[in-house]
């Protein structure tokens, strides 16, 4: 499949192994952001083929993962209310609340949708107009374009019985809470291509001067990982701290204009707690006040809801680099895909689904 099968390549593979081999000299700590990039390092194995010096860390770049406990837990309070359809990515339906998941509230009678696109809740609002649609709206840059779209289109038509439920998180942010946390190991990113093709990379230039730190914005397929690693090393050994750009066939600088503008339009930053972090100030998106009539939060009673993480599970070092799902000691065993504990094992991003979809054992 072109633009897949070239970044594949067994011979190309070997040959930036080895310049990789040549050029590190000392010991390094890379953290790829993004979810996607650590699928693809764990299942080609790559970081069993790098030099011992180099150790990849998995940092917090999977949505479904860092969405707070507290925002599950008010997402299945709506999905209970029998006057609300509840829209969701399918990927959060696994995702345990305090109380279940919203496989669970389905089976129990809550009418929750599936949707491909934040847009598809339009179209079920109108069909609906006596009942509420509610859209979970998570995710990094990369999704919040289109549920900004929907806010936008929802104002245009006047469609009252629309609202979204926004949780949305952004990545400078939790990059910086990362490089300031007590006993960061951190040496250099591999920055998340997709986000940067919506984001560009401006906002990473002051990170990476105010912590000399390199960042390498990088793509998802083995190649793109292993260059975006050379690239990575080779400004560790030179001593420089730069943001370069391995993903070239799809980012540059200013990212993409229109969806920059379109999320500027609708949102503005807010402090968010992450799961199994914390709060990390102006890390995530609000709606604006001109937006308020769409805003779940303002709309449903959704306070007094407060949560807790199962205390077995250590996702949050993991999401911050500080530990694997190896060092958990629930790994494999209460927790595994089909009884998950935390977020990243259910998702199909997550770092503990990862290691164990694709058999990393202690
Ligand atoms: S293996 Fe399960 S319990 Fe352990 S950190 Fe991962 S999600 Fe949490």
């Amino acid at each position: 499949m072109k633009y897949v099968d070239e970044f594949r390549d067994g011979a190309l593979a070997r040959k930036l192994l080895d310049e990789i081999r040549r050029t590190a000299t000392r010991p390094s700590v890379i953290m790829e952001v993004c979810g996607g990039q650590t699928h693809s390092i764990v299942k080609y194995g790559l970081d069993e083929l790098l030099p011992p010096q180099i150790e990849l860390v998995h940092g917090p770049g999977c949505p479904v993962c860092v969405t707070a406990l507290e925002s599950i837990d008010r997402a299945h309070a709506l999905a209970r209310r029998p006057d609300v359809i509840f829209c969701s990515f399918g990927d959060m339906l696994r995702v345990p609340g305090s109380e279940g998941d919203l496989f669970r509230i389905k089976a129990q009678g809550g009418d929750i949708r599936v949707v491909y696109s934040p847009l598809d809740c339009l179209k079920i609002a109108r069909a609906n107009p006596g009942r509420r649609v509610v859209f979970f709206a998570i995710g990094f840059e990369t999704t919040a374009p289109a549920n900004a779209m929907s806010v936008w289109q929802a104002r245009v038509e006047g469609l009252a019985n629309y609202s979204v439920l926004v949780s949305h998180v952004t990545v400078p942010p939790a990059m910086a809470a990362i490089l300031e946390s007590p006993g960061n190991r951190v040496q250099a990113f591999l920055g998340a291509g997709h986000v940067c093709a919506v984001m560009g990379w401006e906002e990473y230039e002051p990170l990476a001067a105010r912590y000399r730190v390199p960042i390498v914005v990088t793509g998802f397929e083995p190649l793109d990982l292993l260059e975006g690693i050379l690239m990575a090393v080779r400004q560790l050994e030179t001593g420089r701290y730069e943001v370069e750009n391995q993903y070239a066939r799809a980012v540059v600088r200013e990212g993409n204009p229109e969806a920059r503008r379109m999320i500027a339009r609708i949102f503005e930053p807010c402090d968010r707690a992450w799961r199994g972090i914390g709060v990390i100030p102006a890390s995530g998106y609000r709606l604006r006040e001109e937006f308020a009539a769409f805003d779940a939060t303002r709309l449903f009673d959704l306070g007094g809801i407060v949560s807790h993480e199962p205390e077995a599970c250590i996702s949050g070092l993991v999401l911050q680099g500080a530990r694997t799902p190896l060092d958990c000691p629930a790994f494999g065993t209460q927790c595994t895909p089909e009884t998950p504990l935390g977020a990243t094992m259910v998702s199909s991003e997550g770092a503990c689904a990862a290691y164990y979809n694709y058999g990393r054992r202690r």
